[in-house]
């Protein structure tokens, strides 16, 4: 293939990393305006400086040299993707080329987050986790500003990125993405990523995106949608076509946190308590720009036999924004990379395949509001590994209620 005139490559093994306090605050769930005092504070403070010490964040970034529009998908390099969304976005800003991007906080913090959880020394792990969350957005703008300023200066302009994982993109085309991103030109790829079964990348503190590129910018003025600025936190910058619209909360968004979206008064199948201490010990909730929610539960159990070895599983869940009533839109369950005790359930032992593929194919209540799983009837279950239905089935019952019950406190919370 020939490569195009234009083509930009950067990698960087050790990007600057200068995360804005209200960044930081605002991933840790704190409303805006919020300054952190006391304990907060401290525990923010010490995983600044670990990470200063200890993290190894890169990027990396290349044009596709092949680049063009396939019925429903995009072909990049060869490689077919398909998501009505970005092909969307490349349509009507009239894209030429588009940018491979790759984004990672690196694999320490991953490993001392996991260390923290293993010491039970939940607040010290759930810092560390948003302040890499805070690593690779931040990367993601720089790197986006770099490939601003490089396209302004050719007459083009950059258009806002998209990843498989994003609504209307599969997560499992990111296995795609990643072996074309780590297709450099000249440069070496900075670190080492890979794609788990379920889609998700490890180190999950990754980001693989792609940004289109047009050489049409007065469509841009007419067409804000099609630009990145409201969402890029950069200041100053000198190319900005839209204000920064993070910070300022609308009065529409004021009107709808007073009213509720979830059932305050929920009847649950397991107690309260035993609901406020997982959803402090094994839950984190990640607020995205565009009012999304990930939520990440830690399962940690043991099988019913062969003497009990641990389990711990990740559930992932992203869910649509508050005022569309928390929609179910992603779920995910997969054994933790450490965990050694799945391969000694019963139902492993006898026919590993098929009961990875039933843990990884069941997402109950997908597509439906968060809500639904006050009505879901389930059979019990008090098994506390994964091989009956009925136990997987009463796992996601728990890990969808307590994430039920985590977002009614910080609505009633918000609500003061
Ligand atoms: S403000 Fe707009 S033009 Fe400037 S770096 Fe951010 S996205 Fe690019």
């Amino acid at each position: 293939m020939r490569p195009v005139e234009e083509a930009i490559e950067l990698a960087s093994a050790r990007p600057e990393i200068n995360i804005l306090p209200e960044e930081y605050t605002r991933l840790l769930g704190y409303p805006r305006g919020w300054v952190l005092e006391g304990r907060a504070r401290e525990l923010a403070d010490a995983t600044r400086a670990w990470y200063a010490q200890n993290g190894r964040p890169w990027i990396y970034a290349r044009q596709a040299e092949g680049f063009a529009f396939t019925g429903d998908s995009i072909c990049l390099d060869g490689a077919l993707f398909t998501s009505k969304q970005l092909q969307q976005t490349l349509a009507q800003a009239e894209a030429h080329s588009a940018i491979l991007v790759a984004v990672g906080a690196g694999p320490e913090a991953e490993e001392e987050a996991r260390r923290r959880w293993r010491d039970e020394k939940p607040d010290e792990y759930f810092f560390l986790e948003m302040f890499a969350s805070a690593v690779v957005e931040h990367l993601t703008t720089m790197t986006g500003a770099q490939l601003c300023e490089w396209a302004e200066q050719r007459g083009m302009a950059v258009l806002p990125h998209y990843s498989p994982g994003y609504p209307d993109w599969d997560i499992a085309e990111q296995t795609r993405l990643l072996r074309l991103v780590t297709q450099t030109r000249n440069e070496c790829f900075p670190s080492h990523v890979e794609v788990l079964e379920s889609g998700m990348l490890r180190p999950k503190k990754t980001l693989l995106a792609v940004f289109g590129l047009t050489r049409h910018t007065e469509r841009l003025r007419r067409l804000t949608s099609l630009v990145p600025c409201e969402r890029c936190s950069l200041r100053p910058c000198q190319y900005r076509r839209a204000p920064y619209r993070r910070a300022p909360r609308s009065s529409t968004e004021q009107v709808q946190t007073h009213l509720p979206m979830l059932d305050r008064d929920a009847v649950y199948s397991v107690n309260r308590k035993a609901l406020k201490r997982w959803a402090d010990q094994r839950l984190s909730l990640t607020v995205r720009d565009d009012g999304s929610l990930d939520a990440v539960f830690l399962y940690d159990g043991t099988t019913c036999t062969n003497m009990g070895w641990p389990l711990i599983f990740h559930y992932c869940v992203k869910l649509g924004p508050r005022e569309e009533g928390y929609p179910i839109r992603e779920q995910h369950c997969t054994p933790a990379a450490e965990d050694t005790g799945h391969t000694r359930m019963c139902q492993y032992l006898e026919d590993p395949a098929r009961l990875m593929a039933a843990i990884d194919r069941e997402k109950p209540l997908m597509g439906e509001r968060l809500d639904a799983v006050l009505s879901w009837r389930r059979e019990p279950s008090g098994a506390g590994c994964f091989c009956e239905a009925a136990s997987r089935d009463h796992k996601w019952g728990l890990v969808l209620e307590t994430i039920h019950y985590a977002l009614v406190q910080r609505e009633l919370e918000q609500d003061g």
